[in-house]
């Protein structure tokens, strides 16, 4: 029987791309090919030469459709020549990873985000105005402190079902706000089930009329922002404390470099506020969530393990952000 394969793919826009997915109908025993789309309709090309490639990557089965039906992650290229696309972040990444495959560098991904009603307001605060102020919300359980409980229940089924890396799930400080973690692995594996995961969500929220959001302050004042803490290791880190004072030093070495790539709009997050520390300054430190960069206590205490950088916006793309960490830790590594 012929089987359905929905092709996923980043597109170019800006300043943070959407996610887009078409559906193949696949002959029994037949592996997704390549494909293409009109790029003129997702600001990755002018309508004169409006054509793109998609190159499957990876596939998982599909939660949704179930059966023999599947996702596919698709790298974009250029028609005329088959090199990766500009808004190809993924092909400089796998790139990365390659280069600096002895450091055996891991990362694990807690993405936050949150639930919009269609006109824009925050699942849980009442039309037209606020809820109560932050306290109770943050692993809270019981209504009127939690909201959505269902889409969490369905995505995080949803992701256990296609085998992604999904590690745990939790409600935020901020009622509608939301996070769940990827990982530990690779880079590339990491983003690749972080696309698919954020896809999941997309899909199964519109069933309940809500948007998700990775926006990076969704709502201004005293009301936390939507971040996506990446923690990382290398070989070294988890075998020692100096590499992991190393990594953290040189990071702090290309502070603005790294900031410019960790998402819209990290000013309006990173005010030093909310469990952050300011954008434009650096600093790291054990079990201290107003830095940059936190190394658990208990990274500390064993003398090895990892780090947490706390900069990167919900809305950050993982290729590009895995990809600034890796270089700028291997680069710096001696092995
Ligand atoms: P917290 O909310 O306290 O910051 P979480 O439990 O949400 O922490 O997330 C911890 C993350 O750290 C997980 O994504 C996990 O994969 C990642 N992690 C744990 N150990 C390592 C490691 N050695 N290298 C890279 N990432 C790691
Ligand atoms: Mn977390
Ligand atoms: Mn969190
Ligand atoms: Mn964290």
């Amino acid at each position: 029987m012929s089987y359905q394969a929905e092709y996923i793919w980043l597109d170019g826009t800006s300043p943070t791309p959407l996610l887009r997915n078409k559906t193949k109908i696949m002959a029994d025993g037949k592996e997704p090919p390549m494909w293409g789309f009109d790029g003129s309709s997702t600001n990755q090309a002018e309508g004169g030469a409006s054509d793109c490639a998609l190159i499957p990557v990876r596939s998982i089965p599909d939660p949704i459709r179930s059966g023999d039906n599947v996702l596919v992650i698709a790298e974009v290229m250029n028609a005329k020549d088959l090199k990766p696309h500009v808004t190809n972040t993924r092909a400089a990444c796998v790139k990365t990873a390659k280069k600096y495959a002895k450091h055996e560098m891991i990362f694990g991904i807690e993405q936050e985000y949150t639930m919009l009603r269609l006109d824009g307001t925050p699942l849980g605060f009442p039309p037209g105005g606020f809820p109560g102020a932050q306290g109770p919300y943050y692993c809270g359980v019981g209504a009127g402190r939690v909201v959505g409980r269902e889409i969490i229940e369905e995505h995080t089924q949803a992701c256990i079902d296609a085998g992604l890396l999904i590690e745990g799930t939790n409600a935020e400080v901020m009622p509608g706000q939301w996070e769940f973690q990827i990982g530990a692995a690779d880079g590339v594996t990491v983003s690749d089930h972080m696309t698919f995961a954020r896809w999941l969500l997309h899909r199964i929220a519109e069933d309940y009329e809500v948007v998700i959001s990775f926006a990076a302050k969704p709502i201004k004042g005293d009301w936390n922002g939507a971040g996506a803490h990446t923690n990382f290791s290398t070989k070294a880190m988890r075998e020692g404390y100096p590499a992991v004072i190393n990594a953290c030093e040189a990071i702090g070495k290309k502070v603005l470099q790294h900031v410019e790539n960790y998402g819209d709009d990290i000013q309006s997050r990173l005010t030093g506020k909310h469990e952050t520390a300011p954008w434009n300054k650096f600093s790291y430190g054990v079990s201290d969530r107003g830095a940059s960069i936190r190394i658990p206590w208990q990274v500390e205490r064993d003398g090895k393990g990892y780090a947490e950088d706390r900069r990167p916006n919900a809305n950050m793309d993982p290729y590009t952000v895995t990809r600034i960490i890796t270089e700028t830790v291997c680069s710096a590594e001696k092995l």
